[in-house]
């Protein structure tokens, strides 16, 4: 088993050859690699990622065949089916590491902030459940100054949905909040920045192994 900061380091060298282009793209999904796995997996790392296209996780993290168990939805948002989806993986195959990966500019969180200024009603029930989602993150935020500058806004907006998806999983869930106490899992928030494809892992995150 890799202990959560083992797993925190892999992930934080796998960004840094994504950055800076040293990544072997075929090493990741050779047919030795794929033959290995047939009778099982034991992914290092849980990631809770968003749907969007140029968000990949294992792309952004030179991850390969067999490395992580990846959840995405848009807006990584924390709906039922993803705290049994983290709870499944983390049980199955003794994964300690959760990551709850946003990005800048993402557009559920555009799409959150204008609904919260001028509801649009013909948006279908089925999207508005993950505008709901995200909405208490970030409608708090329009009260400060951060309304007079949409950039800023967007920014904060993206880091409180993350915050709060990880607070979900860390404490909407009996059974993960048991692993964190006792058994060493580790669930933490982190930013890919679309413009310099950069990972940054949230205060609070132990710096190395
Ligand atoms: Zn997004």
């Amino acid at each position: 088993m890799i202990s959560a900061l083992e797993a925190l380091e892999r992930l934080r060298e796998g960004n840094r050859r994504f950055v800076a282009e040293t990544r072997d793209p075929t090493a990741a999904t050779s047919t030795a690699r794929r033959r290995s796995l047939v009778d099982g997996q034991e992914p290092f790392a849980v990631i809770l990622g968003c749907s969007d296209s140029r968000v990949p996780a294992e792309i952004v993290f030179d991850q390969g065949l067999g490395d992580l168990f990846v959840i995405r939805v848009a807006g990584n948002i924390v709906a039922p089916s993803q705290v049994g989806s983290v709870e499944f993986a983390v049980e199955q195959f003794h994964t300690r590491l959760v990551v709850v990966l946003g990005h800048s500019q993402c557009g559920v969180i555009l799409t959150t902030l204008q609904e919260l200024r001028r509801r649009t009603e013909e948006q279908s029930r089925n999207l508005r459940s993950i505008v709901e989602r995200v909405r208490p993150s970030v409608e708090g935020l329009l009260d400060t100054d951060l309304r007079h500058d949409p950039q800023a806004l967007v920014h904060h907006a993206v880091r409180a949905n993350i915050r709060m998806s990880a607070d979900h999983l860390r404490h909407g869930s009996g059974v993960l909040e048991q692993l964190i106490e006792n058994d060493g899992l580790l669930v933490v928030g982190a930013e890919y920045s679309l413009e310099t494809g950069e990972v940054e892992f949230f205060n609070g995150v132990p710096a190395a192994a």
